[in-house]
């Protein structure tokens, strides 16, 4: 059982996708608010294996990105992280990744797959979009200061039918390579991503952290 879900019931399935590097509260609240808007059962968290479009960025190890989703999400009873990306070779892709979880449940789950709306802009031009506009609804959180217009042009342009619900997320500009800068200067991330996720960084000295330090300077 890959997600661990039940045979016998549907599902309104939210898919986080990212390389949480690391992951943070911005992640967690539009994951959060996609539950509640959409009637979401479940939200999975899936860090990408090898991402696509991270090749030539250094990216921590899938089993690191992997744990401190874990930590993330342990206490919330609607999160489930996930290792089926990091757990596939090579590049991921998320038509990949849809099509392998239609297969797995080929009509009890319906999926959502929720993107910040940075992303939705570039979706159009993701590997066999046709295949993602296909086989699962998209969620956009929007970012402070994001123009939807962008994303809407995007969209019409590509000629595809995506179904997007747009989410207005609380003003979060928090990113991963905010937290990673703020380590890198010797600044907390408290307030920024989970005090364990900070505790995870600073044992293994992700991110030049540290490891004798628990998350604050000084
Ligand atoms: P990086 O700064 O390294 O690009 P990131 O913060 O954008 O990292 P990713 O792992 O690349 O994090 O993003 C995963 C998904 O979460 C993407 O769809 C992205 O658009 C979305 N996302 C990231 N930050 C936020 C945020 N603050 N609010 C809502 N969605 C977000
Ligand atoms: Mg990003």
């Amino acid at each position: 059982p890959v997600l661990g879900l039940d045979e016998g019931r549907t599902y309104r399935l939210g898919i986080m996708g990212g390389t949480f590097d690391p992951i943070h509260n911005g992640h967690l609240v539009a994951a959060e608010q996609a539950f509640d808007d959409l009637r979401l059962d479940l939200v999975v968290f899936m860090p990408a294996g090898r991402p696509a479009f991270k090749l030539d960025k250094r990216v921590t190890s899938g089993e690191e990105r992997f744990a401190m989703t874990l930590l993330a999400t342990a206490d919330n009873p609607h999160f489930v992280a996930s290792r089926f990306e990091i757990d596939r070779e090579g590049v991921t892709y998320t038509a990949d990744t849809l099509r392998l979880l239609r297969e797995l449940y080929p009509d009890n789950v319906e999926f959502y797959f929720i993107t910040g709306a940075d992303a939705i802009t570039e979706i159009v031009s993701w590997r066999d979009a046709a295949d993602i506009a296909r086989l699962a609804h998209l969620v956009a959180a929007t970012r402070p200061g994001y123009d939807l217009d962008r994303a809407w042009d995007a969209i019409a342009a590509s000629g595809l039918e995506f179904d997007v619900t747009y989410l207005s997320v609380p003003a979060l500009a928090i990113s991963s390579s905010y937290l990673r800068e703020r380590v890198e200067a010797g600044q907390s991330l408290r307030y920024l991503t989970p005090d364990q996720v900070t505790g995870y960084l600073h044992k293994h000295g992700l991110y030049g952290a540290p490891r004798n330090r628990y998350g604050h300077t000084g």
